[in-house]
């Protein structure tokens, strides 16, 4: 269909007039869908006074608030493109971001002002908002009611295929975030396919505590909510504790995690002191849950939990597991208009059934490609129009898809691969173990060897020897780990992925 993503937004949230469909969860403020919709509008009428239409880009650096969604909606109803930004960046990388995307005008908030200002110095930024700067007002900075202007009726003219509506960049799990440039049919197709396998009820109400910068959030929690008629209780940082309470007091039915909070909901004994009985299905997704974990999770919240996959350039879902047919370590199915190969990496055929090999995507959902950066756009998307996702994998016989780990993120030992995430699920399952992570160091004899680190639970002291006795009974010996290092934490990023290479550093600095 052509619409623009505010154009879905609008179709979806229609007739719901008065009824909240975004609630700040720790004041309970609500925003209606009139009010949405008219603050939608009148910032697209203020960014048209300002020529921020096709071809421009705003910048979007906040928490999940009820306006994070205003300004991202208005942008798109506009015709410019939004760049959500990582509100925990340093300046030094805001301003990377904003010279990379070539932002014009920055909306945040007054806690990073500071850092806002700092950030724009040499970039095309010209104005700074600040979402609540009429409640406190920065110099230098507008308010948000003057960002507003007369309401802007109708959809300002895009291309669909081809004008890009959003510019969020992926994790930096690898290496440097990368610009994934996502275009209005991307984003209303991905809204789409969701909705193919969700089954949200009219005003059922979900806490949206992932990012809205990061696409999990944006799409799964922000447009595919929205525009399923459901309500997004907003949480602008993460609080295991409020995410509790919001939970049980809004009688959500739906979890939708990473797996760090996964964990936490599988083994904190806070999560004992609140009523979450209405949870029926809690989905995990952006990096690897082990089986183990998945299923503590199911057993103690009386639900079914389940995985997702995707990344920023399927704008991101590409699988989900059915209601009601979720299967043990899988990420689901492939949702609707998504083909599938499974690859080997070196000879570039498909493997047979059941083999493992890269994961290659094609479908609606795949990005237009990566800013600046041609080159890396060539070695994503190939022939075809395939995307291939960097992440082994294998299906079974009804074509549900097991992630298994990055190719890249492989630890070769001798002769053998070894995947981290198979050996951090395994220590994790263990129950003096609270978290865990998996590296390969560099060994003259092995090639590399994996080396774990692991956080204690607390109250608990392992041994090593301990830990040696329960990972060899799971696993061969090539998947032993060389060294296990005692950590009080674990490095994880914004969309709770394991940041291997910041591990690396700090046992090459020692
Ligand atoms: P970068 O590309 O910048 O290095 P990133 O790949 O972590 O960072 P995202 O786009 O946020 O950035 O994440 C996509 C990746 O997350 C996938 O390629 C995959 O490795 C991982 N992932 C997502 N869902 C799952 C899942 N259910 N199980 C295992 N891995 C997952
Ligand atoms: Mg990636």
């Amino acid at each position: 269909r052509d619409q623009s993503i505010t154009e879905r937004l609008f179709e979806g949230i229609s007739g719901r007039g008065a009824d909240p469909v975004l609630i700040d969860g720790p004041t309970g403020r609500e925003v209606t869908a009139e009010g949405l919709t008219g603050m939608i509008k009148a910032l697209a009428g203020g960014l048209t006074e300002r020529g921020l239409g096709k071809g421009h880009v705003l910048a979007l650096m906040a928490p999940n608030l009820p306006e994070f969604a205003a300004v991202f909606h208005g942008t798109c109803w506009a015709g410019g493109t939004v760049t959500t930004i990582n509100p925990t960046y340093t300046w030094h990388e805001v301003n990377h971001q904003l010279t990379d995307s070539d932002a014009e005008i920055l909306v945040t908030i007054s806690h990073f002002a500071e850092t806002a200002q700092k950030a724009v110095e040499g970039t095309r930024v010209r104005e700074i908002v600040l979402i609540d700067g009429d409640i406190t007002p920065v110099e230098g900075t507008t308010p948000f009611s003057a960002l507003m202007g007369p309401p802007l009726a109708a959809q300002a003219p895009v291309d669909y295929d081809t004008d890009i509506a959003v510019l969020p960049y992926s994790s930096g799990t690898t290496g440097l975030p990368k610009g994934v440039m996502l275009s209005h049919r991307n984003l209303v197709a991905n809204v789409d396919q969701s909705l193919a396998t969700t089954d949200t009820k009219p005003g059922e109400r979900t806490v949206g505590f992932l990012p809205f910068f990061h696409i999990y959030g944006m799409t799964v929690l922000m447009n595919v909510a929205l525009v399923a008629g459901g309500t997004v209780v907003t949480m602008p940082r993460f609080d295991l504790e409020l995410f509790l309470k919001l939970n049980q007091d809004h009688k959500a039915r739906q979890l939708w995690l990473v797996p760090p909070v996964a964990v936490a909901l599988a083994k904190h004994p806070l999560v004992d002191q609140y009523d979450l009985s209405t949870v029926a299905f809690a989905v995990s997704a952006a990096a690897p849950l082990g089986a183990d974990l998945a299923n503590a999770l199911g057993q103690r919240l009386g639900c079914e939990a389940a995985q997702g996959y995707g990344m920023t350039e399927l704008s991101p879902v590409s699988h989900v597991s059915p209601h009601g047919l979720a299967r043990a370590g899988s990420v689901g199915l492939a949702v609707p208009s998504t083909d599938c190969r499974i690859v080997d990496p070196e000879t570039l055929l498909d493997v047979a059934t059941g083999e493992e090999g890269e994961l290659w995507v094609r479908g609606p959902q795949v990005m237009k490609g990566y800013l600046n950066n041609p080159e890396a756009t060539a070695e994503t998307i190939v022939e075809g129009g395939w995307l291939r996702t960097g992440d082994l994998g294998c299906h079974d016989a009804d074509g549900y898809l097991y992630i298994r780990d990055r190719v890249k993120e492989l630890i070769k030992y001798k002769g053998f691969q070894v995947p981290p995430a198979e050996l951090e699920a395994v220590l994790m399952a263990h129950p003096a173990i609270a978290d865990a992570a998996v590296i390969g160091l560099p060994d003259d004899e092995a090639g590399e060897v994996p080396v774990a680190f692991v956080v204690p639970a607390p109250g608990a002291a392992p041994t090593v020897e301990e830990i040696l006795a329960h990972t060899g009974e799971q696993l061969a010996h090539y998947k032993q780990p060389a060294r296990v290092i005692f950590a009080e934490t674990i490095p994880k990023s914004a969309s709770g992925k394991i940041l291997r290479r910041e591990l690396k550093a700090q046992l090459t600095a020692t």
